[in-house]
């Protein structure tokens, strides 16, 4: 078996990397595929908390680098879905702990086992990116429709172009908030798209669930009322090849109208603009 090897980055910190990788990780792993998610970022990781993890990890990427375990006894495995795995990122340690070419060897290792191996970037263009995206051959890059995180996106897409090992690159636009879309106050995913010249592979709404999901360690994509969930496992499907249209942000989605109704409730809205 060769699984395929896929790096979440973005360049911005903050646009969702890591919830991306944890929801993807786990709508493929639900759908049957068995998942690896790597968490390369040293020294600020998260992941762990993301999928609820964080006590029982033992030994972590580095320790595997450094040879105090072997590969497999620090895959940690999720709670709920025996097909998903966790590689730790170490906390005490920084970027410079873990290779680029220490990264492709266990990647390559990785894809001899599972169906998908997801490797969750740490911010920024230098060091812990070469790392992250060495073993990769494709890429999901993540931005939210502001324009210092395209603008970063961007540069990423650079960086990704040049790189021949990277076989394609998809776009997830994360955060979207089709009410602001619509009074203009936020880039619409079309503009979004237009600048980056990328193809898209998801549209996530804003989502307050998600603040709550991290907290309680259980990634969204198990809530079935979420529509950030749902997009999610849309974004897992796409990967997997099927044909899924996209939520349409030009007009108020059921979850727009749904977060209106909760701001109308609260005495937030000046004016209502449900359509619904
Ligand atoms: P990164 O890994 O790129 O630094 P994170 O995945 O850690 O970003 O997300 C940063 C913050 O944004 C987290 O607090 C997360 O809960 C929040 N967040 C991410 N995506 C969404 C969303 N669609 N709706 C609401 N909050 C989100
Ligand atoms: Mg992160």
């Amino acid at each position: 078996m060769t699984g395929r090897v896929i790096v979440i980055t973005s360049g911005k910190g903050g646009v969702g990397k890591t919830t991306t990788s944890a929801n993807i990780g786990t709508a493929l792993a639900k759908s049957g595929s068995s998942v690896v998610l790597i968490d390369t970022d040293i020294g600020l990781r998260n992941l762990d908390l993301l999928l609820g993890l964080e006590n029982r990890i033992v030994y972590t990427l580095v320790d595997v680098v450094e040879e105090r375990c072997k590969l497999k006894q620090a895959l940690v495995k999720d709670k709920k879905n025996p097909n998903l795995c966790l590689l730790a990122a170490a906390q005490t340690r920084d970027k410079s702990a873990v290779t680029a070419e220490q990264l492709k060897g266990i990647c390559e290792d990785l894809q001899k086992d599972f169906d998908f191996v997801l490797v969750d970037c740490p911010a920024g263009i230098e060091e812990g990116f070469k790392t992250a995206v060495s073993g990769a051959t494709e890429a999901i890059v993540v931005t939210t429709p502001e324009m210092s995180a395209v603008r970063d996106a961007d540069r990423i897409i650079g960086l990704l172009e040049a790189k021949e090992e990277i076989k394609s690159y998809k776009l997830l636009v994360n955060r979207v908030r089709p009410n602001m879309i619509q009074s203009n106050d936020m880039m619409s995913v079309e503009d979004v798209v237009d600048i980056l010249s990328c193809d898209l592979i998801g549209v996530i709404p804003e989502d307050t669930g998600i603040i709550t999901s991290t907290n309680r360690g259980e990634p969204i994509v198990n809530d079935e009322d979420s529509q950030a969930g749902k997009a999610y496992i849309n974004v897992a499907k796409r990967i997997q090849g099927e044909d899924i249209p996209f939520l349409d942000m030009n007009e108020p989605t059921g979850f727009a109208a749904f977060i209106d109704k909760i701001k109308n409730f609260l005495g937030l809205n000046k004016k209502s603009d449900d359509k619904e």
